[in-house]
């Protein structure tokens, strides 16, 4: 595949991460090298425990490594203070939450604001943004409407489209299909296959086969380290 000679999306090299002390210290992370290079659709699978989430926690900057380098984008973003953290999570990533995270109390359109508003984007570029990101999920009659009054998959769609606000290098979700319906998983995975096929970078986690299938590359976690990493199709040259 092509990289253009990029850094790796995401990189990383001997991270480990332990968490508690003592005789109460879990090693839920051991020397986990993983390179995600641009345009790659990546699916994490494992066990309940396996180190999934820690991955996730890691790779989207919500937590740091106890030991190792992650460089994201090329940048090392290991050992950052949570301002900085947080300050790279709202330029570098977009999240997908299983449980959605949106605002009940805000419209659809005013949750994908969010992330434009902690960015310092002015206004008028906002509406703009907003108004693409809607169009592109399909959504824009329900830009009104609140939470409750989607379906699952509606408000999975807003949350993609939260998450592709700030047009981030990284696109990253956690179990994103764990609570919906099979018809509405379909819809929002293939979505994520349109995504990756106009070249955006995905990271998903998940214990789903059927949901792992989509992704071009199967990285399989247990006891913290990666047993396996297949990739299933290559990504189509640029
Ligand atoms: P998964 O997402 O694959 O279910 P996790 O990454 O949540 O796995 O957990 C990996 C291991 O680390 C488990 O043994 C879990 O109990 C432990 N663990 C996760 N988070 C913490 C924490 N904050 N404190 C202590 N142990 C933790
Ligand atoms: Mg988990």
């Amino acid at each position: 595949m092509m990289t253009g000679g990029r850094p790796p999306v995401v990189g990383l090299k001997g991270v480990s991460k332990i968490y508690g002390e003592g005789d109460a210290q879990v090693v839920a992370l051991r020397s986990v090298d993983l390179a995600v290079h641009a345009g790659e659709y990546v699916a994490v699978m494992g066990a309940s425990g396996s180190g999934k989430s820690t991955m996730m926690n890691i790779i989207g900057c919500l937590d740091t490594p106890s030991l190792g380098t992650y460089e994201l984008e090329g940048h090392d973003v290991s050992d950052l203070p949570e301002d900085a953290l947080s300050l790279v999570r709202n330029r570098l990533i977009g999240f997908v939450f299983q449980s959605f995270h949106l605002i009940p109390r805000m419209s659809a359109a005013a949750n994908i604001e969010l992330p434009l508003i902690y960015g310092g984007v002015d206004r008028d570029e906002r509406k703009e943004r907003v108004d693409e990101v809607l169009e592109l999920v399909g959504l824009t009659s329900r830009a009104g409407h609140r939470p409750n009054e989607l379906s699952g998959g509606q408000q999975q769609r807003v949350a993609v489209a939260r998450a592709l606000t700030m047009n981030p290098p990284l696109l990253l979700a956690d179990e994103p299909t764990g609570n919906l319906d099979s018809t509405s998983s379909a819809d929002v995975m293939r979505f994520f296959d349109d995504l990756n096929a106009a070249g955006r970078t995905i990271v998903l986690i998940t214990h789903e086969d059927d949901v792992a299938e989509h992704a071009r590359r199967v990285v399989r976690v247990s006891d913290g380290e990666i047993v396996a990493d297949v990739t299933t199709r290559e990504v189509a040259s640029a």
